[in-house]
């Protein structure tokens, strides 16, 4: 039987109804939730982000500001700009675009952003807590995903998961919010041996490679969830980390567009509106 397609458009639509209420609720109350984007360069695919993020924020009825600095900006200079978003009280919520030109740390700014503004969820502290089961902002990607599993009510506790990926940004939160909602977690990377029979033993695999087509027929349990991260560009087209074969034996399957991608943007919002909440609103 042909897998069922998660729609990620739908899910991510009602979050967006929902945020775009509660910020109502609080503008009302006499807070406008604002979002700072920092934008360093010309990177094509950095530029239709951070577009597609305003345009989110101004549909849901939130502030935003892009602030804009040149590719061959300094440390020092992108640096002030986030001590300045820090300081500011009307923003809530600061993001800075990665990846950032080569010769800045992106490390170093990303630890310069306030903890409590973080609405990516990449500082330390954040991911400190994610690790300690505290309250903290969640990277919006792989906290989407948990999102689309519970809004279509697959159970998670006991199971399998497989990530492949061990970024900072996916595959690590990913495994950790795995590991948070009672599954047996195993990370595969670029080092893994074997990651065909790993794969072929998971109940959920999250593929978060970055490239096209990676995750075939012949790695997946049949009747297993399968959610797919990547976003590869091909021949112009956009396409994930999973063979669209797949959908013959998988359970559960999200598709690329219209599947993890949509709940990222949705879950910025969110944290956003936790950060409003965090500052006593
Ligand atoms: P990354 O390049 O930082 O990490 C890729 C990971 O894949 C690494 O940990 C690496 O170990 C692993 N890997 C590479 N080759 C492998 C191989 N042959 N076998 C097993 N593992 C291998 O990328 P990322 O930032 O984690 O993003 C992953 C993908 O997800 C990319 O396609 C990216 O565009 C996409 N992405 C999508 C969203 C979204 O909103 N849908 C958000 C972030 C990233």
């Amino acid at each position: 039987m042909a897998a069922v397609m998660i729609d990620g458009r739908a899910v991510a639509a009602k979050w967006k109804e929902e945020i775009a209420g509660q910020t109502r609720e609080m503008i009302e109350r006499g807070v406008t939730p604002h979002l700072a984007v920092v934008l360093v360069g010309e990177n094509a695919a950095s530029q239709v982000y951070v577009r597609n993020k305003e345009n989110a924020c101004r549909k849901a009825g939130m502030g935003s500001t892009v602030i804009r600095l040149e590719e061959d900006c300094s440390q020092q200079a992108l640096e002030e700009v986030v001590k300045g978003l820090n300081q500011d009280p009307a923003v809530h919520g600061i993001l800075v675009q990665l990846p950032l030109p080569a010769h800045l740390d992106e490390a170093a700014v990303l630890r310069l952003i306030d903890p409590d503004k973080d609405v990516d969820g990449f500082h330390a502290m954040n991911s400190g807590r994610l690790m300690n089961g505290q309250k903290g902002f969640v990277p919006c990607t792989p906290l989407g995903v948990m999102k689309l599993l519970e809004a279509y009510d697959i159970p998670v506790r006991g199971k399998h998961a497989v990530v492949i990926g061990r970024s900072n940004i996916v595959g690590k939160p990913m495994a950790m919010l795995l590991l948070a909602a009672d599954a047996t977690v195993t990370v595969c990377h670029s080092r893994t041996q074997n990651l065909s029979e790993i794969v072929r033993q998971a109940d959920i695999v999250v593929a978060a490679v970055g490239r096209a087509g990676f995750v075939t027929k012949d790695m997946i349990k049949p009747g297993a969830v399968v959610i797919d991260v990547g976003i590869n560009r091909v021949d112009g087209a956009i396409v994930g980390d999973v063979d669209p074969e797949v959908a013959q034996k998988a359970g559960y399957l999200t598709p690329v567009p219209g599947g993890v991608g949509q709940m990222t943007i949705a879950m910025l919002l969110h944290n956003t509106l936790e950060a409003v909440r965090l500052h006593g609103w």
